[in-house]
């Protein structure tokens, strides 16, 4: 089975899309996102422009402040103040890479936690690892929707994921942790990676290596969830040998097409989460 994200990404836009109409109906009050971009960098400002596009559509009322790179720290810590303040900003989004000279920690914790809809604050972190409620980093969301898209029940799977960054890997790990998931979490350094594959019902590829996981490294009847983007010679690539890979197991993102579309709509599912926090 191939996982279509993309499928599942436009039904959770469709599903946002009519809870939005039901909002303006109900109180003529709809959601805000704020995007902060710093800088030129191209693959950012792809993705800040997707993320405007997207947002426009289920309804969101969708803002984004460009700053040149030189830009002092201090005004967007300034900027990210008044967003706080504002009851019409229900989500704030600090895109990056930020340039070296301003520092993402501070940043990231001048956000309010309950506007941080990329789930960076340290205090969404900690409730995720606490199993409490908290905005969920969008693509590990993603990549747990597809999978139980497939699996409904992950009790005592044995999950291995690869890598561990802020981003993907340690709060992905959180999340199937939570669905009582074995977890094991590799990286760099795991001395035997193939060894700790073989053994997974379930495999989260969040790397930056093209096609790192082989055939012979999966069980039959895994599923796996790559969250590769690797620009090659041939285009596109994630994580994963897909053409190999899809042959035997029992489920599989592709690259494009898997994770990257549910990023995006996870990013949409938090801000109206924040906003019917905001507002109940
Ligand atoms: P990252 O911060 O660079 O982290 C990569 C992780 O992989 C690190 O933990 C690193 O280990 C580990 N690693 C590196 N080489 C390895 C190897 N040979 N064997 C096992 N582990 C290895 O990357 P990231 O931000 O998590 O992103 C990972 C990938 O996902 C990238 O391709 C990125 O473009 C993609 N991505 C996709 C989406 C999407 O929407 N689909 C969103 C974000 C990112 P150490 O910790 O030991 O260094």
């Amino acid at each position: 089975m191939i996982i279509d994200g993309k499928k599942i990404a436009a039904k959770i836009r469709e599903d946002l899309k009519k809870k939005i109409s039901e909002f303006k109906f109900s109180n003529k009050m709809v959601p805000g996102l704020s995007v902060i971009l710093v800088g030129e960098d191209t693959a950012s400002k792809i993705y800040v422009k997707n993320k405007e596009k997207f947002s426009k559509e289920v309804g969101i009322n969708s803002q984004v402040i460009k700053y040149p790179e030189k830009i002092d720290e201090k005004t967007v810590l300034n900027k990210i103040d008044e967003l706080n303040k504002n009851s019409e900003v229900s989500g704030i989004l600090v895109q990056l890479p930020l340039p070296k000279h301003i520092n993402k920690r501070k940043i990231i914790e001048k956000i309010l936690p309950s506007k941080d809809v990329d789930g960076f604050h340290p205090l969404n972190v900690g409730n995720l690892s606490s199993g409490y409620e908290s905005n969920i980093p969008c693509t590990p969301q993603g990549c747990f929707l597809l999978l139980k898209e497939v699996e409904k029940n992950l009790n005592g799977k044995h999950a291995v994921v690869i890598g561990r960054s802020n981003l993907n890997g340690k709060p992905m790990a959180q999340l199937l942790l939570k669905e009582n998931c074995t977890v094991t979490i590799t990286h760099s350094k795991t001395k035997d990676l193939k060894s700790e594959c073989i053994k997974a019902d379930i495999i989260v590829a969040a790397v930056g290596k093209p096609k790192l996981v082989k055939a012979d490294w999966v069980k039959k009847d895994a599923i796996v969830i790559d969250v590769g983007i690797n620009k090659t010679e041939s285009g596109i690539v994630g994580d994963v040998d897909f053409e190999e890979v899809s042959k035997t197991v029992k489920a599989i993102t592709p690259v494009p097409g898997g994770v990257g579309p549910m990023t995006i709509a996870c990013l949409l599912k938090n801000t109206v989460e924040c906003f019917k926090r905001a507002n109940s």
